[in-house]
This record gives structure tokens, C-alpha cells and sequence, in this order.
């Protein structure tokens, strides 16, 4: 394994990436005119070019990537991004247009947009969307704002906003800076919201239920028409969390299940990338209640043109920089067309066969706190291996080893220990089957050599860190402290 120092360290006064040869022309200082620019940075790296391409393909490869290998984390859909999506995207005329254009200059880049937002409609059941916010948590915070808007005007915002237990924690946070107080609906044993504990507890006073279907448990929320129901019987809203969308499309569609507001995550469903090959975008979509409170500017198709509509009274305002992230929008959609209808539904079959397949094969290696039929992910725990002093953690290291990525680990918070997987509809049977065996495997080691899972990882660059130092005081300088 190769030690790459950092860029500082590889540096030598004077070197440049190249060097041209004399100008034959008179040269031009100061082309910024008038910018303030430095002569020099001080301790700005000075490398070749062939040690700045070593340096950056050498820290790549010491980073686990989707191109690579499979990501078992659950509720968060790594899915492959097919190279189309990336290709379309790279197109000069994409690219290279201005923000700022003058909006006839863009009608192409507006009708891509507004198929979208219909598309996005037309698989969510929705009336209408905004594709502006930059990730699913702003998705859901502009949501709410949403809410807050119609509830403001009929009157009265109200105070609380209902979620069940194993909400993902962007939920609270969303509902909380909107102003509202959290409540937690406890989780029944199938691990769902239970409809009669959930009439009890709605009230006038509740403005909205964020509720994530299928759940962060991988289960269907199958009572969900009949929760919206008391729901609205009361005046409040339904907000779906859509970040699980990758089990239902094509198969049925959050709108005819009575749901006012959903966010999508593109990073996630619909294959944009995730992390750090972000940016995110996590559109939201209405039903007609809703639309007039949508953010400014809404996309419009007029007699012969697209443009962008400012002028809408009940707006609750902007919520970004011009119109979302149009790039990811654009892999979205080329996403959704290269699937075709059939295609996107074929994902979430394929999702949930695949998901299905891994907890059968592990089922009795690893503990299900739920047992409920599940979709697109399952959540295991580490209880049958606790007894021989083995962790989530310990079990999430040593998969490194295998050349595997660890699953999502103890999320959601009501199954102690949790490893919560999705394969997603991209992998194939070969490579399900390296998981099992690996996770197998891991599950023998428990019983037998306990302290092979503890010291692990052991094939990678940093053994074991310390998490909480590692976070709050990182050493990134290598030395020979580290090495001991
Ligand atoms: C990922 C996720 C979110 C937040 O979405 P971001 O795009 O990461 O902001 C919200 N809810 C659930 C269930 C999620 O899995």
C-alpha cells in the first residue's frame, strides 16, 4: 500500500505543471483589470504535472467508489449511475449556459426542466412540482414551509408536527426549523404507524404527519390512505418523505395514497450522484392546494415560449440560486428516459427482489428485530452476535476486508444494533452472493475469532480510528505516530 504524503509535502520550489516556450508576442499583465490578485501564494504547492496526476489517482484509489463495488447502504439508494447520464450531462451546450441568460436564449434548457417536473409528476401522482431544492432535507424543509404557508392563511399555522420513531433525523430538524414541535408516534411491532394509536394522538393542533413509506425499516406503510384520512379529517397535512421511492416506481404512487407533499431525492431514486459526486437535488412535489405557495421563480409554457414566473402573491419566496441544480435535473431525466415506463418499474422490482434475497440468505446469521415483509432494504442487528462481544461496528470494519463498502449502521433508531442494507436494483446475483458469503463468513468469525472482527480493518490504509478523535482532531499530516 502505497503512503501518499500530502501535495505539500511532495513539493519543490520551482516546479510547474509545464512550462511554454518564450512569447512571440508582447505579454499583457493585469488582464483582470483592477481585480486584486497575489504574485504570490505563499506555501502554495509546486508540483509536476506527472506528481499532481500520481498524487490524485493514488488517494482515489485508496477510496472506495460505486465503479468499484457494491454499497449496502441502506436508506440511502447507492445505485450505479449508468455513464449515458453522465454523458448527456457533459454536453457543451448544457454546460455552458449562463444562468443569467435571457430566458429565449434557454427555451431547451426550460422545457427540460418543465418534462421533468411533469415526469416527476406523473411517477409521484402529483399535481405539480418544484425541482429547486438542493437535497432532500431542504426538500423537506421547504415543504413544510409549504404547510405553514396554507395553514397561515387559513388561519392558524398550528403547533406540532407528527412522525413515527424511525423517521429519518432530517424529519425532526425540517419540521423544527419551520417553526413546529416534534412528536414522536411510537412504532408498532410490525414496525409501522398503528392507525388506532395514530387517531388517538391527531389533533386540531397538528399541522402536519411526515411519514417516510415504505419506512426506513424497508416496510410498507399499508395503512397510509387511512392515516391520511384522519389526517385530513382533522385539517393537516400529509408529508411523504420520498426518499424510499426506489421501491415504488412504477408500482403505485404516493399521490393516490392521499399525500399532500412529497420530496424526491434524485441522488438517491433516480441515479444522479451521491456524496461527494453530489450536488443533490431533492424536488418537491404538491397537490393543487399547495401550488400557489410553491417557491419563485414556477416554470410556465406560455402561447409560444417557456419562462419563469415570478409573479405569484401566495409564493413562499425563494428558497436558491436561480433554478436548482440543473446539471443533476438533467441526469434525472436522462435517467427516466433511457428507462421508459416499464424500465423504471423493472428498477423497483429488481430493488426489492434484490433486498429479498439478501435477508433470506442471512436471516439466520443475523437478527431481525422486525420480522414484516420487506421491500427495497432490511434492517438486521447484531443481538446473535453480541454474545460473543461483536458489534455493528466490528462487522461493518471487517466487510472493508472483504472489499465491500459497510452497510448503514445504527439507523433506524429503534433496532438496537442496526445494519441496515439495500443492494439496490443494480447488483447483480454474483455480486449479492460475495456479500452473503462475506457477511457469512463475518458471522462465523463472531463465534470463532472474535478478535479478527475487533482489530478490523486489516487490508487498509488506517487500521481501526478512534471515531471520536478522528472527527474532532484529525491527524491528515502522515507520521510515524500514526504508523505505530
Ligand atoms: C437520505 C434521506 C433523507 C435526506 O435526504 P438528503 O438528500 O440526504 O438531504 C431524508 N429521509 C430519508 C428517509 C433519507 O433516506
Amino acid at each position: 500500500m502505497i503512503r501518499e504524503p500530502l501535495i505539500f509535502e511532495i513539493s519543490d520550489e520551482g516546479k510547474r505543471a509545464f512550462f511554454l516556450p518564450e512569447l512571440d508576442v508582447p505579454s499583457k499583465k493585469n488582464i483582470l483589470n483592477g481585480v486584486p490578485t497575489r504574485e504570490k501564494i505563499e506555501g502554495f504547492p509546486q508540483v509536476s504535472e506527472v506528481e499532481i496526476v500520481r498524487h490524485f489517482t493514488r488517494l482515489s484509489q485508496t477510496n472506495y467508489c460505486i465503479d468499484l463495488g457494491f454499497y449496502p447502504l441502506g436508506s440511502c439508494t447507492m445505485k450505479y449511475n449508468p455513464k449515458i447520464n453522465e454523458k448527456i450531462a457533459t454536453i457543451e451546450g448544457f454546460i455552458f449556459s449562463h444562468p443569467f441568460a435571457p430566458q429565449d436564449s434557454v427555451q431547451g434548457n426550460l422545457e427540460i426542466l418543465k418534462t421533468t417536473e411533469e415526469f416527476m409528476a406523473e411517477i409521484t401522482g402529483m399535481e405539480a412540482f418544484s425541482l429547486q431544492p438542493s437535497a432532500g432535507a431542504q426538500g423537506e424543509s421547504v415543504g413544510m414551509m409549504l404547510i405553514r404557508a396554507c395553514l397561515e392563511e387559513r388561519g392558524d399555522p398550528r403547533k406540532t408536527v407528527l412522525m413515527p420513531d424511525s423517521a429519518h433525523g432530517t424529519n425532526p430538524s425540517s419540521a423544527h426549523i419551520c417553526g413546529y414541535r416534534v412528536q414522536e408516534i411510537k412504532s408498532n411491532e410490525q414496525g409501522t404507524v398503528d392507525v388506532n394509536d395514530f387517531a388517538r394522538t391527531m389533533t386540531e393542533d397538528v399541522a402536519a404527519l411526515m411519514i417516510t413509506n415504505p419506512n426506513t425499516l424497508g416496510v410498507f406503510e399499508a395503512d397510509i390512505k387511512k392515516i391520511a384520512e384522519i389526517v385530513h379529517s382533522k385539517g393537516g397535512f400529509v408529508y411523504m418523505d420520498g426518499a424510499n421511492m426506489n421501491a415504488l416506481l412504477g408500482i403505485c404512487r404516493p399521490g393516490d395514497m392521499d399525500v399532500d407533499v412529497i420530496h424526491l431525492n434524485l441522488h438517491k431514486t433516480f441515479s444522479t450522484p451521491h456524496g461527494g459526486g453530489g450536488p443533490g437535488s431533492g424536488p418537491v412535489g404538491v397537490k393543487r392546494e399547495l401550488e400557489p405557495y410553491l417557491p419563485v421563480p414556477v416554470i410556465e409554457r406560455g402561447e409560444n415560449q417557456y419562462y419563469l414566473n415570478f409573479d405569484r402573491p401566495k409564493t413562499i419566496g425563494r428558497v436558491r440560486s436561480h433554478y436548482g441544480n440543473f446539471l443533476v435535473v438533467l441526469k434525472a431525466l436522462a435517467y427516466i428516459l433511457s428507462l421508459g415506463p416499464k424500465g423504471l418499474r423493472k428498477v423497483s422490482e429488481i430493488a426489492v427482489l434484490n433486498s429479498n434475497y439478501i435477508r433470506k440468505n442471512l436471516e439466520k446469521e443475523y437478527h431481525l428485530e422486525y420480522k414484516a415483509p420487506t421491500l427495497h432494504e432490511c434492517v438486521f442487528s447484531d443481538k446473535f452476535q453480541k454474545k460473543h462481544g461483536v458489534g455493528n461496528i466490528d462487522i461493518a470494519k471487517r466487510l472493508i476486508d472483504f472489499g465491500l463498502h459497510p452497510p448503514t449502521m445504527s439507523f433506524p433508531l429503534i433496532v438496537h444494533g442496526a445494519l441496515m442494507i439495500e443492494p439496490t436494483e443494480t447488483e447483480s446475483k454474483r455480486d449479492l452472493d460475495l456479500f452473503v458469503d462475506a457477511m457469512k463468513q463475518i458471522s462465523r468469525e463472531a463465534k470463532e475469532n472474535p478478535e479478527v472482527l475487533k482489530s478490523a480493518p486489516h487490508s487498509t490504509y488506517l487500521r481501526r480510528l478512534d471515531e471520536t478523535t478522528a472527527a474532532r482532531n484529525p491527524i491528515l499530516k502522515w507520521n510515524k505516530e500514526i504508523e505505530e
